[in-house]
């Protein structure tokens, strides 16, 4: 009943993708709220502030090979010089003292060089005999790290926004930061609705089919950054899917379902999230994936995506994904797109934007890309298979074997 009332009650609009994309994120006003982590747990975290250096990396000139530090007064023009060797200087200890023309000192990488010289030969080009070492003549001020060189104290060497790959934790520590200041992660609820939906593990009756959507949801919310949590699957019933979206919505600051937003008899997520908080309903002109449904549940932001598991991911990968990293702090929210020459035709329809699974190759000369195979909505496996979307913008028809279109690799990892 509450669905045949839904049916007629809303008109979905057809909107473009970018404009679906600019909508979402102007939804979003806030940023989760920033925690303290130690460094060794921040892979994948958005920083909450700039990091700013509070010293010089490396803190001082230092030796960039095993050697012998020398005063570049002291290198022979011609033929060879003989120097005395004042002291042997492992990695971490200190040289306190000048060395004096016609000294030399025994140095292991990394150490400090000592005053009096500016430049080091690798031991294997000296001849060393007892207290002294003999040098050949070569440039000067070579084979030494310079102070600062990495890093100069009192500028921003990480910025806010940024995700911390693993270089920027090696980068943090190598200016003693013990921890940051990142932002939480965005919680995320997930929940599957449908009756034919079955639990992967329990017995499929007769007309249903197992859960994908949810768990391919949940390993793309952790791969962008977010907490899942599973809310299970929800039956076509008004009364429980209202109540189990609210329970979700409490602890979370996104809630995603998948299915029941299409035209179909029981398609109540519209219905329920009418009646639960502000919803709008569009059909995006694209392919696969066209009902969408966005809106609010008490605070947290809603994402009704489609029941059709490829159409489900990509309106992830569109819409959900750019809004939790705004929500996250991040200042990019889109992935890069680079250009490929499509080896095979491609049949597209204008006036929407297509979204074709493919395979990216270089051949040595170009960057090519093919399609996975047959492009129905429901065919997961052309995810599997592909490593990037191919995207054909709304104004383009059929493409062309040796046609440039555009590609939007797939994160590795
Ligand atoms: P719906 O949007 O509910 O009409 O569903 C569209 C299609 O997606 C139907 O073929 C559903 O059976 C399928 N579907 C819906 N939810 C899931 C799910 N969680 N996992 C796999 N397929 C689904
Ligand atoms: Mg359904």
């Amino acid at each position: 009943m509450r669905a045949a009332t839904a049916r007629t009650r809303y008109n979905a609009r057809m909107i473009s993708v970018a404009d679906a994309q600019a909508h979402v994120l102007a939804q979003v006003e806030r940023v989760v709220p920033p925690e303290v982590v130690p460094v060794g747990a921040a892979r994948g975290r958005v920083l909450a502030e700039d990091v700013r250096a509070a010293m010089d990396v490396p803190p001082t000139d230092n030796s960039a090979v095993d050697g012998y530090a020398v005063g570049s007064a002291d290198i022979p023009v011609t033929g060879t010089r003989e120097l005395t060797v004042v002291a042997d200087l492992p990695a971490g200890a200190v040289f306190d003292a000048t060395l004096a023309p016609g000294e030399a000192l025994r140095i292991m990488t990394g150490a400090p060089m000592p005053a009096g010289a500016d430049t080091v030969y690798p031991q294997e080009i000296v001849e060393r005999s007892g207290r002294s070492v003999r040098i050949p003549g070569g440039p000067k001020g070579v084979n030494v790290r310079h102070r600062g060189e990495d890093v100069r104290a009192g500028t921003v060497v990480l910025p806010a926004g940024g995700v911390l790959r693993p270089q920027e934790l090696g980068v943090a520590a190598s200016l003693g930061l013990p921890q940051l200041l990142v932002r939480q992660r965005p919680r995320v609820a997930i929940l599957s609705t449908g009756d034919e939906v079955a639990e992967p593990g329990d017995v499929r009756k007769p007309g249903q089919i197992f859960d994908s959507n949810r768990f391919a949801l949940h390993g793309l919310v952790e791969a962008a950054g977010g907490e899942p949590t599973d809310h299970g699957i929800v039956p076509d019933l008004y009364d429980v899917l209202h109540a189990r979206l609210r329970a979700a919505a409490a602890t979370a600051d996104i809630v995603l379902t998948s299915g029941g937003v299409s035209v179909g008899d029981y398609d109540l997520v519209k219905a329920v999230l009418q009646d639960a908080g502000g919803i709008d309903f569009w059909q995006v002109a694209m392919q696969p994936g066209r009902p969408l449904a966005v809106g609010r549940i008490g605070s947290a932001h809603f994402f009704g995506l489609p029941g059709n598991p490829v159409a489900s991911m990509l309106t992830f990968h569109l819409f959900v994904r750019p809004a939790l990293w705004k929500l996250a702090g991040r200042r990019e929210l889109f992935p890069p797109r680079f250009h490929a020459v499509a080896v095979e035709p491609m049949s597209k329809k204008t006036g929407r934007r297509e979204f074709k699974r493919g395979i990216l190759s270089y051949t040595g000369e170009r960057w090519e890309v093919r399609i996975t195979g047959p492009q129905g909505s429901g065919i997961l496996t052309s995810m599997t298979l592909a490593n990037c979307f191919v995207v054909i913008e709304e104004e383009r028809g059929d493409v062309a074997a040796g046609d440039i279109v555009s590609v939007e690799p797939f994160a590795v990892g």
